[in-house]
């Protein structure tokens, strides 16, 4: 199969494997990792090899915490301005897409979201430059790749108030000044492991200054100080997210993922560019290096070119609900031979019905 799934996706295969071992026995304890306590020395390990990873592939100073909490990215919507926006302040946001959208949404119940910068005029087709930030705003959001709409942020933006990252869709994909942010969170099911498990990076310096009361399951400071085992944490998905880790140090870290990607995907686009029914609509400077969104223009004949994509084994080519058209996503585990299928399929189908 050629996985192009765009979250739920792709895993290395002997992540998988090693995952499906510890199912049946974990590190030979005789038990499955779906039955140790989360208070045992087996798991303490786990997360505590995975928080480390985490700081050495972001290089973190010590400034910065690194938390394994339950819920998707969804559930950051909603923390993030609940731990840093007090009511009657103001964040600022950059709307570049649904995801981003879904964010400002959830930040209007806590305080006021700003929006910084919007790229809603050109259907989310770009990123927008050149936008201030009032610095009054606790902090500026932006959603690092859109995962829907095929855009990325390659050139972070220069702001003077604390940055705010969803990297659910690029984290662990390239090499990022990540000291840049004050605070970076990350779905684990695109690039870091299973559903399950959201990654939270943070800087310690930017907690406790709000007069909110906090329930404690959503309070940053509480999850720091029982270093992310305030209650069962999400024990499966933690062990998946470590030994996905362990992985990409293994391969050679984020500038050989980075160099993968890059690859894969400059051999998508210039396959797409250079066919002419197939049509990207982003900004050449803006594209994602990991969720390529483009369309035929004529519906009948995408929705021919979907069944042969089925057909030749490629799931998730299909693009979002709202969205339509096609996309391919290239997340780290994606082998290049993948995008070299699809891009001959591609071709194929454009010289027999163009
Ligand atoms: C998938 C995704 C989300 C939502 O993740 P859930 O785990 O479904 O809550 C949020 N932001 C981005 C950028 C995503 O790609």
């Amino acid at each position: 199969m050629h996985n192009f799934n765009s979250g739920p996706s792709v895993l290395p295969q002997e992540v998988l494997q090693q995952a499906s071992e510890a199912v049946l026995n974990f590190n030979n304890t005789g038990l499955s990792i779906l039955e140790i306590g989360h208070r045992t020395n087996w798991f303490i390990d786990v997360i505590n090899e995975a928080r480390q990873h985490v700081k050495d592939l972001m290089q973190l100073s010590d400034g910065y915490e690194v938390l394994f909490l339950h819920g998707g990215a969804t559930t950051q919507f909603m923390q993030v301005p609940m731990n840093l926006l007090d009511t009657g302040e103001t964040a600022a946001y950059c709307d570049n897409g649904i995801w981003g959208s879904k964010a400002i949404k959830e930040a209007s119940l806590f305080g006021n979201a700003f929006v910084a910068a919007s790229s809603k005029d050109k259907n989310h087709t770009y990123i927008p430059k050149n936008f201030q930030v009032p610095s009054h705003t606790k902090y500026l959001h932006i959603t690092t790749n859109n995962t829907v709409e095929g855009t990325q942020w390659h050139q972070l933006p220069e702001v003077n108030v604390p940055l705010i990252g969803d990297m659910s869709s690029d984290i662990f994909s390239r090499q990022v000044d990540f000291s840049r942010f004050d605070l970076i969170y990350a779905g684990a099911q695109k690039n870091m492991g299973a559903a399950g498990v959201n990654l939270v990076v943070v800087k310690k310096s930017l907690l406790g200054k709000i007069k909110r009361p906090i329930p404690a399951i959503m309070d940053y400071q509480k999850h720091i100080e029982a270093h992310s085992l305030l209650n069962t944490p999400p024990v499966f998905a933690i062990y998946v997210a470590m030994l996905t880790l362990r992985w990409i140090k293994k391969e050679g870290g984020l500038a050989e993922m980075e160099k993968r990607s890059i690859e894969k995907s400059n051999l998508l686009y210039s396959t797409i560019d250079s066919l002419s029914l197939f049509k990207c609509h982003v900004a050449k400077e803006d594209r994602s290096h990991m969720n390529a969104v483009f369309f035929i223009e004529d519906e009948n004949l995408q929705n021919k070119f979907l069944e042969e994509c089925k057909a030749a084994n490629m799931v998730g080519v299909k693009g979002y609900r709202t969205v339509g058209g096609i996309r391919v996503s290239m997340y780290n585990a994606l082998a290049s031979e993948s995008v070299q299928a699809f891009c001959e399929l591609a071709t194929y189908f454009n010289q027999k019905n163009s």
